[in-house]
């Protein structure tokens, strides 16, 4: 295969990018609220909000809506890089043919215009989802159109402090991400201290500097120690992770792959909830009254049983044992070999939302172990 494990742990240490290089602030809690309310005034604010006994991200017009003691959403905020759907191109034929797109939007995005957006509170995993985006979204399936939106993206990241249930990001060495992120905050007793990791973190900051002070040594020294011991409360859930694609080798033909599609129901539900799953597929609509319509991209999963089905009628992944094989592949070895990354950032979301019960955990752990 000639993958490198130690080439994936590399990208992995990259994506644990560095703390702050500026001065690390603090904001109370009190001030969350006003924070908020002026990111509204410029921004489309998005953050954790609760759903019944749930958490979804949502559009925020007020601080209080806001649950960043939330444990995992039901979908990660990559619905606002890639929506469900989205239309790609609006044609209309009269009275001549004319087609538009989002990209052809001339005006640049600043912070000023409206045109931008924030998203708060987005955890590690999910940081780190939005980064394996960025890198084969760009590297080896560029995408404009998410491109366009990623650009137009702030975003306000937030450290973990405690463990979700069915996640292993200590294993997925996804538990300190923080690239991708403009503003990165810890819980701090009272405050969230607020690490500013880029030039649009800072631009942030600049407009509401009035609610913000700057840390104390001790608080910072309080944090790092916070951060370093999360490494003891956190589990490794799965030992050596990084070794899955070259153990994933051994088992294509192996028995374990007719066992789980006996009990998967080929639903989907995992893939649409996955933060690193991107597959979509497109139509055409035309209206009525056959002078206008759309080009539109939808959500796809590659466990539904037309995902592979080409003209002509043949399917390449008829049965369900194909589709769940071709999942963990997907993720676990054709990802890695074409940007150097696992495509699970251990999330827990699958494992969730299975109505099979169907856990990554145990699936991960009998593939480390030599399953077949
Ligand atoms: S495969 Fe499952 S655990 Fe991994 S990132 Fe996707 S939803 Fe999360
Ligand atoms: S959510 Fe579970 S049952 Fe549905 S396709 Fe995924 S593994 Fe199969």
């Amino acid at each position: 295969m000639g993958l490198l494990p130690e080439k994936v742990l590399n990208e992995w240490v990259i994506i644990m990018a560095p703390r702050s290089t500026t001065s690390p602030l603090i904001l109370k809690k009190g001030d969350i609220t006003p924070f908020i309310k002026k990111l509204t005034h410029i921004l489309t604010v998005y953050g954790p909000v609760a759903k019944k006994t749930q958490f979804v991200f949502d559009e925020i017009s007020e601080g209080s809506q806001l649950r960043l003691d939330y444990d995992t959403t039901i979908l990660p905020p990559k619905k606002y890089f890639i929506p469900p759907q989205e239309e790609m191109v609006r044609f209309s034929l009269s009275p001549q043919l004319n087609i538009t797109s989002p990209l052809e939007e001339s005006e640049e995005a600043t912070l000023w215009n409206g045109k931008r957006f924030v998203i708060v509170g987005i955890h590690s995993c999910d940081l780190a989802a939005i980064k394996f985006h960025d890198k084969i979204l760009t590297q080896v399936y560029p995408d404009p159109y998410r491109t366009h939106r990623r650009e137009r993206g702030i975003i306000i990241g937030l450290n973990c402090l405690t463990p979700c249930e069915e996640s292993f990001c200590k294993s997925t060495m996804t538990l300190s991400s923080t690239e991708g992120a403009d503003l990165m905050l810890t819980e701090l007793h009272d405050s969230y201290y607020v690490d500013v990791l880029t030039e649009t973190g800072q631009l942030v900051i600049d407009y509401t500097k009035s609610l913000f002070s700057s840390a104390s040594k001790e608080q910072s020294k309080s944090v790092e120690q916070l951060l370093t011991s999360r490494e003891d409360t956190f589990p490794d859930l799965i030992p050596e992770f990084e070794k899955l694609p070259e153990r994933l080798q051994v088992g294509y033909e192996g028995e374990m792959w007719a066992r789980l599609g006996n009990r998967c129901f080929g639903c989907g539900a995992c893939t649409l909830v996955c933060p690193t799953c991107f597959c979509f597929d497109v139509k055409d609509r035309v209206e009525l009254d056959l002078n206008q319509g759309s080009r539109v991209r939808n959500w796809d999963s590659c466990q539904l049983v037309d995902f592979a089905l080409v003209a002509g009628g043949h399917n390449f992944r008829p049965t369900i044992p194909s589709r769940v094989r071709f999942r963990i592949y997907h993720k676990f070895w054709i990802e890695p070999e074409q940007i150097q990354v696992i495509g699970c950032v251990g999330c827990g979301r699958c494992t969730r939302t299975c109505p099979a019960d169907i856990d990554m955990i145990e699936l991960l752990t009998d593939i480390q172990e030599g399953g077949t």
